[in-house]
């Protein structure tokens, strides 16, 4: 039994390292075929956006070159997750089937009807945790209550034994004499067929080594100034790890023991507090997996239940200019911007498009989600919904309504010399930093020498700031009135 052949699925854990499931099938023994489902219909409401597909492909292939490193293959099927593993199953004669956990609520659902079908054929079907720090079940309130709030979450998590120390196996692997066979990678059609991703290749290294040698780099040039760094966009003082978190081309253990380890070397310049604020942040995430495990309903309703009668406006003309990054405020276009270019958007300025959008223009928070979804490459059921719903104020530890960012003030402070702004909305690169977050304030001398002519080369804000912050108050009050 122990010589018969395992299939590993391998789905977001795109990765040789730290894969307890691959880790498990090597400690069975017997050959291990590692196999890639593409199985978009499975994802719900929830396929793939056009800037994830192209990371995955990418990561797929990285992901195959690493096996064949280690004398093996990655085999991709497109179809049903499980007649595919049962076609597999006939076709290798494999005795088990091990994966790692995915926690949106339609995969738990697939996933446990694969579990249990496969059982019943007597496959020894195994799930293990390859993704997260802690199991969204192992924490609780002292009421054995999942967590709304934050901090008290993260105390609980932290007061812990500490996450595992990461593992590797790939090293072990054993291939199987015949291969079953594979459908070429290109046939999944993940890339567009209009070109239009190469800004998405241009910022990126795709991949579990890129992944790792990013980290290294964050830890040892960025990471001691992350603190006060990770809120100015203009620099470059985040890490950068959301689309490898999000397609397990590195595991948060994989992080939490690096800077642990950075810590104690003391190769950090000796800041401590930068390091802790950085894990608080992976902590987020496990918070963001945590809500989403307990309340699957929030991708696309309100946690807090009075938000589904909020009147929310639709509003075709303010969704496009946002999209666009075309609102005529430049922090909001700087963002949307980097989005579309690069697939992925600073922190601050996510929160600063995403108030703008649901407080200013009162557009429903699941319009942004979705927009999001498409344009991210680290676009993630948890952490995204989180976001919106924080953003939103309808979320659990959440903004509340009435705080409404201002982006004139926002980028003032985070942006005060314009370096953001300038790259992403070169068309008022030369205007004073006075101005540069308010062209529509500027003399007209000033626009002159700049050459911004607002209305022809730069829009007028789209929104008046003011008004439109008192009308997102008033709709607030309505809720408030509400039962
Ligand atoms: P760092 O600051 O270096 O943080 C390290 C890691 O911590 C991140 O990679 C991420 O995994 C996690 N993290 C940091 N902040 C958060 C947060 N607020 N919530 C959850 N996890 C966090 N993140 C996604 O990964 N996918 C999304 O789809 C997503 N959508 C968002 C939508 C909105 C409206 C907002 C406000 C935030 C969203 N975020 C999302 C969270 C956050 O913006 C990104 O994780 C972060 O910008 C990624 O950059 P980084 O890896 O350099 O982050």
């Amino acid at each position: 039994m122990a010589d018969s052949p395992i299939i590993v699925w391998f789905r977001n854990d795109l990765r040789l390292s730290d894969n307890p499931a691959l880790d498990a099938a090597v400690e069975r023994g017997g050959p291990i075929i590692p196999i890639y489902i593409w199985s978009p219909d499975e994802e719900a409401d929830w396929q793939l956006g056009g800037a994830s597909k192209v990371w995955l492909h990418y990561s797929l292939q990285s992901l195959n070159e690493a096996l064949e490193a280690s004398n093996s293959r990655l085999l991709i099927r497109s179809g049903q997750s499980l007649p595919i593993i049962q076609e597999m199953i006939q076709e290798t004669n494999a005795q088990a089937v091990y994966w790692n956990r995915r926690y949106e609520p339609y995969s738990i659902q697939r996933d446990s009807i694969v579990k249990s079908e496969l059982k019943k054929q007597n496959i020894d079907a195994k799930s293990f945790n390859g993704s997260l720090l802690f199991e969204p079940w192992e924490i609780q309130t002292k009421q054995e209550q999942p967590y709304k709030v934050f901090t008290p979450f993260w105390k609980t998590c932290t007061s812990l034994p500490e996450p595992d120390e990461p593992t590797s196996a790939a090293h072990k692997i054993q291939s199987i004499k015949h291969w079953p066979k594979s459908q070429k990678l290109e046939t999944l059609n993940l890339l567009p067929k209009i070109q239009w991703h190469n800004g998405i290749l241009n910022s990126w290294s795709i991949g579990e080594a890129a992944a790792k040698k990013q980290l290294r780099h964050f830890i040892s040039e960025a990471m001691s100034e992350y603190s006060v760094g990770r809120d100015i966009p203009g620099k470059p003082l985040t890490s950068r790890m959301s689309p490898y978190l999000h397609f397990g081309e590195i595991s948060p253990r994989q992080i939490w023991h690096e800077v642990v380890f950075a810590l104690s070397n003391n190769d950090t310049g000796n800041d401590s507090t930068s390091a802790w604020a950085f894990l608080r942040e992976v902590g987020w995430r496990e918070f963001a997996y945590h809500l989403m495990y307990h309340f699957p309903h929030t991708t696309t309703d309100p946690l807090r239940e009075k938000f589904s009668r909020f009147p929310w406006k639709s509003n075709p003309r303010f969704l496009q200019a946002w999209q666009k990054g075309e609102t005529g405020l430049p922090i909001i276009d700087a963002g949307m911007r980097e989005l579309w270019a690069t697939g992925w958007m600073h922190n601050r300025v996510r929160m600063v498009v995403a108030s703008l959008l649901v407080k200013n223009m009162l557009v429903p928070w699941q319009e942004g989600a979705r927009w999001f979804w498409d344009t991210l490459v680290d676009a993630d059921l948890a952490s995204n919904t989180f976001g919106w719903q924080w953003t939103a104020g309808c979320g659990a530890d959440a903004a509340p309504f009435f705080r409404i960012f201002n982006p004139i003030a926002q980028g003032e402070k985070f942006d005060g010399d314009g370096e953001y702004v300038r790259k992403w909305v070169p068309e008022i690169n030369n205007l004073p930093d006075k101005w540069i977050h308010k062209p529509w304030e500027a003399p007209a001398t000033i626009l002159n020498d700049a050459g911004v002519t607002l209305g022809k080369n730069y829009p007028y804000p789209v929104v008046d700031l003011k008004i439109t912050r008192q009308d997102a108050l008033e709709a607030y009050q309505t809720l408030k009135r509400m039962k």
